[in-house]
């Protein structure tokens, strides 16, 4: 069992020196991996035609991606393969939930992952998550939600709608975002808190929303390349909630961070085969000097 970043507001300068934050809305314990056997979750057959209530597995690691018919641009989808590939390469038994907006979200899951998505598919994501309720549940037994692009956005209390217009978001973390002037487009390279262990970053950004980080979060990394929150920071983490800007997909590039939240939610993990690495290390170094010569 790891401990997330603990307790202390630190004001909103990315000062890497000062005490991590506590996640301000996710209080409580992860109590580790899902060993209570066959339970069920989830609402009975709504008439969609999709199973409603389906069965989990004893010991597993839970994954649910939420909301990939709304959430999923770039590529977003390589965060729940890599996930579940390092995983699995350190012998933990995996189960992928994709939970669809019509379905309910599964409160039981043990990494909740959300992707990029347009404005509008952004806009109703965020009502339809409110309805729901379930992301604010795991947030606050201390679940593991690794968001990105629209998916980050709306994790924290505001971000801009389709005209500037401020729309609620679920209000899990201590940020807030709105239209910048000019959209971010591009390669992004970014250095992550010394406090996280992960190497530097490198992504793909696509974003008009820009973010600030309140007293309760953190920002992930500063960027060296690129425009994240529009600040010089990138990302936001509080507790076991990490947002990012980057798609790529984030943790096809950035294996460490991949590592980081296996860690959160299965505890130290032992490192891989360095042959099981050579393609995330050949992709981050291509990456990597492509950027640096462009
Ligand atoms: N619609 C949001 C924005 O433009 C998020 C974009 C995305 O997820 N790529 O800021």
């Amino acid at each position: 069992m790891t401990t997330p970043p603990a307790a202390g507001p630190n004001g909103t300068s990315p000062d890497w020196a000062a005490d991590p934050p506590t996640a301000p809305f996710a209080n409580g314990s992860y109590t580790g991996l899902h060993s209570s056997g066959q339970q069920s979750f989830g609402q009975p057959d709504t008439g969609t035609g999709r199973p409603g209530r389906r069965r989990r597995r004893a010991g597993s690691l839970r994954l649910v991606w939420v909301y990939p018919d709304l959430l999923s641009t770039y590529g977003d989808r390589g965060n729940l393969l890599v996930l579940k590939r390092r995983a699995r390469l350190r012998g933990i038994e995996v189960e992928c939930i994709e939970v669809n907006a019509d379905e309910q979200i599964p409160r039981s899951g043990d990494i909740y992952l959300l992707g990029g998505g347009e404005d509008l598919p952004q806009i109703l994501a965020a009502r339809r998550l409110q309805a729901d309720g379930g992301l604010t549940e795991v947030a606050a037994r201390g679940g593991v939600i690794f968001a990105v692009c629209a998916g980050y956005q709306l994790v924290g209390t505001e971000f801009g709608g389709a005209e500037g217009e401020p729309v609620a978001g679920l209000g899990l973390i201590d940020i807030s975002s709105g239209r910048g002037e000019r959209r971010g487009v591009g390669e992004i390279v970014a250095d992550v808190d010394p406090e996280l262990g992960v190497p530097q970053l490198t992504g793909f950004e696509n974003h008009q929303g820009m973010t600030r980080i309140g007293p309760g979060a953190r920002p992930l990394a500063r960027v060296s390349i690129g425009v994240g929150n529009g600040d010089g920071t990138e990302g936001a983490y509080a507790g076991r909630i990490l947002g990012t800007y980057l798609h790529g997909p984030a943790l096809v590039r950035n294996p460490g961070l991949a590592d980081l939240l296996l860690t959160w939610a299965a505890g130290p993990l032992p490192p891989l085969p360095a042959e099981s690495e050579d393609w995330a290390r050949q992709l981050r170094s291509e990456r990597l000097a492509a950027v640096l010569a462009g």
